[in-house]
């Protein structure tokens, strides 16, 4: 089924985001994580591609064990940086005849150590340009990332905001946030949307904040603010992970709270492939 039609007849729920597993043991720990989670009737699973130095072997691989599963929507991201319509149409053949119906359309970001990469001289330079070749399929329900902050390459709100809404007129039809640690920026980003009169559903993307190291460095990578009172919190106990897993996990049940004592009722979870934490975090909000 379309996440669209998903979204627009449940009332709340949760989706998920796994990464494809490089080694048996991964696989094996995939499987686990999609079974402990199944008992939250996710709105949607999704698998991503290429992030982190994943291939697409191993998208295609984790993507064919969530089908496996059966009763469990799948979307595959898929980026387009770097490719050629070709291989694109390949893997998109390929997923329709799987039976998917929902890929999450994202450029991607250039290759390792090539900060000068010339985005102009490749069939596809934006998410827009994957967007329109998802939907001349006239099969594909299409998701596409936004940012609460701003894109990192973006000049301005204003500029990221005349982006998104050439990605949503070629034709998205719902978007996942870029992960966020203060709510007020997802709230700011609705409203931004909103006075560009784009209408399509937009599910909060949550991170669990466990490993504070960890997640500054990501987060500064792709220009996400977390509020120093967490970070400093969070840092006390650097010598002790499972007391700053614990302060984290606090802080994310919190966020989602917010979220929901707003009116948001669906949620998007990082995973990360680790259940155990997305398991406390359902438990104490739901
Ligand atoms: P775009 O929408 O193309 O935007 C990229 C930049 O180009 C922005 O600054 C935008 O403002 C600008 N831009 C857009 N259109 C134009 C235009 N017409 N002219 C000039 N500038 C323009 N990465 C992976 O590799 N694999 C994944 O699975 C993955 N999953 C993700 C899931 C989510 C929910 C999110 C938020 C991100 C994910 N990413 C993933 C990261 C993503 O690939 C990067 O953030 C990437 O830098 C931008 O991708 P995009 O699809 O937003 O690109």
């Amino acid at each position: 089924m379309k996440i669209n039609e998903i979204l627009k007849h449940s009332e709340k729920g949760f989706s998920f985001e796994f990464f494809p597993p490089k080694t048996e043991k991964g696989r094996v720990s995939l499987s686990n994580t999609v079974d402990l989670l199944k008992k939250y009737n996710p709105l949607y699973v999704s698998m991503t591609y290429g992030a982190g130095g994943g291939s697409q072997a191993q998208t295609k691989d984790a993507v064919s064990m969530l089908l496996d599963f059966k009763d469990l929507e799948v979307m595959p991201h898929l980026t387009c940086i770097g490719s050629c319509e070709k291989d694109i149409k390949q893997m998109l053949d390929g997923y329709k005849s799987q039976g998917i119906e929902n890929v999450m359309a994202l450029r991607g970001d250039p290759p390792m150590g090539q900060s000068n990469f010339n985005f102009s001289t490749k069939n596809y330079a934006h998410a827009s340009d994957l967007v329109r070749t998802l939907k001349q399929y006239n099969h594909f329900c299409v998701g596409v990332a936004v940012y609460p902050e701003g894109h990192i390459e973006s000049k301005s709100l204003d500029q990221d905001m005349d982006f998104t809404k050439k990605k949503v007129d070629a034709g998205a039809d719902f978007a996942v946030t870029q992960m966020f640690f203060d709510n007020a920026y997802y709230y700011a980003l609705l409203e931004r949307m909103s006075k560009k009169a784009i209408s399509l559903p937009v599910l909060p993307g949550i991170l669990p904040l466990t490993d504070v190291e960890k997640v500054k460095q990501f987060a500064a990578i792709c220009r996400t603010t977390i509020p120093s009172d967490i970070t400093t919190k969070m840092e006390k106990f650097r010598h002790n992970p499972v007391e700053m897993e614990k302060i984290g996990v606090e802080y994310t049940i919190k966020q989602c709270r917010d979220l929901i004592n707003n009116g948001v009722k669906k949620i998007h979870f990082f995973t990360l492939n680790k259940p155990e934490i997305i398991t406390a975090i359902i438990d104490a909000i739901q």
